[in-house]
């Protein structure tokens, strides 16, 4: 059977800002060989913003300007044409290529470029000219730098508070496997949220996210508290993926034993039938029901729903954490 690749999803084709051959190759060519999957059609609940409002191009207007990345795009977020009208943009460091191959992850794979020396300035610019208040700054993995990209990350941070020192900020990292020394770089910077995503179930990570270790990226979030109490630390997983509910609560306790304040829960959405299959559609009451139990278990904060992301809303959850925390103390 004839099998059309995902070459004409690569947003920098539409951008313009790449050769055709360039955005001709495939982005996941490690997938190449695996068998196609049906898509299943979206239930009612999924509804989302077309893009294409005038506050939404000027959005798309500076990023390209500025050449940047965004995982809203690399991803094929469902969300960009509501948070981009908002002129809330993720930016995604590092280039856009990505060293690990994860199951579900639309964000092109291979061997990255060499490091922009000047993107933590043109970030830096690109958060003063939207006038964020807020900004979340997420990187592909990077597993041929030595760091992993933490001084990288470092750099952004503080060329961002340099700029547009009322800007608060907050990261979604790799999670620096094999990388001695990288996070503690990192929380040197001093984030005010630092965000690490789980992504799905123990179980389910030998299919969905073989590169990682999920015992590892438990330890990484408890050592950023560890390292320092003032960091919001927060974390997400998709559902969707053929996990079990009793999975999900017992992740919500590792999440607690390591203090994570903050957890995200979204539903799976395949990019390319090339991708891991949705074994369901979760509904909204269920959504709801892990939002009251992950509410008890102690969480400040809890966002659950089928188009819940990482940096969904990011800046108004920000000051939701922050009301969270004085609350309890
Ligand atoms: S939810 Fe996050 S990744 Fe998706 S469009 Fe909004 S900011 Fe971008």
């Amino acid at each position: 059977m004839a099998v059309v690749f995902d070459i004409n999803k690569d947003p920098r084709r539409n951008a313009g800002d790449t050769s055709a051959s360039e955005a001709a190759k495939p982005r996941h060519p490690e997938k190449a060989n695996r068998p196609d999957t049906p898509i299943l059609r979206k239930p009612d609940w999924i509804r989302v913003k077309a893009p294409g409002s005038p506050q939404w191009a000027e959005t798309n207007r500076i990023v390209k300007e500025h050449k940047l990345v965004t995982v809203c795009e690399e991803a094929g977020c469902p969300n960009v044409g509501e948070c981009w009208e908002k002129k809330h943009a993720t930016f995604m460091i590092m280039g856009d290529t990505c060293t690990r191959a994860c199951a579900f992850c639309n964000v092109r794979t291979g061997l990255p470029e060499a490091l922009d020396a000047q993107e933590p300035a043109k970030v830096a610019d690109a958060v003063a000219k939207l006038g964020l208040s807020h900004v979340v700054i997420t990187s592909v993995d990077r597993d041929d730098l030595a760091d992993g990209g933490a001084e990288h990350f470092a750099q952004t941070i503080r060329a961002i508070r340099e700029r547009s020192p009322k800007t608060t900020i907050e990261i979604l990292t790799p999670d620096f496997l094999r990388k001695e020394g990288a996070l503690e770089v990192v929380v040197a910077a001093r984030p005010d949220v630092f965000n690490h995503n789980l992504e799905t179930v123990p179980s389910k990570y030998l299919k969905v996210r073989p590169g990682a270790r999920y015992f590892h990226s438990i330890r990484l979030l408890q050592r950023v508290k560890e390292l320092d109490p003032t960091i919001f630390t927060k974390s997400g997983i998709m559902v969707g993926l053929g996990e079990e509910r009793n999975e999900v609560l017992q992740l919500m306790d590792d999440l607690r034993s390591a203090d994570v304040d903050f957890l995200t829960i979204g539903q799976y959405l395949q990019p390319t039938r090339k991708h891991h299959e949705v074994m369901r559609f979760v509904t909204p009451e269920e959504f709801k029901s892990y939002e009251t139990v992950a509410g008890a278990k102690g969480f400040l904060l809890v966002s659950a729903s089928p188009l819940t992301r990482s940096s969904h809303h990011a800046g108004e959850d920000f000051a939701k954490l922050k009301a969270a925390r004085l609350a309890r103390t």
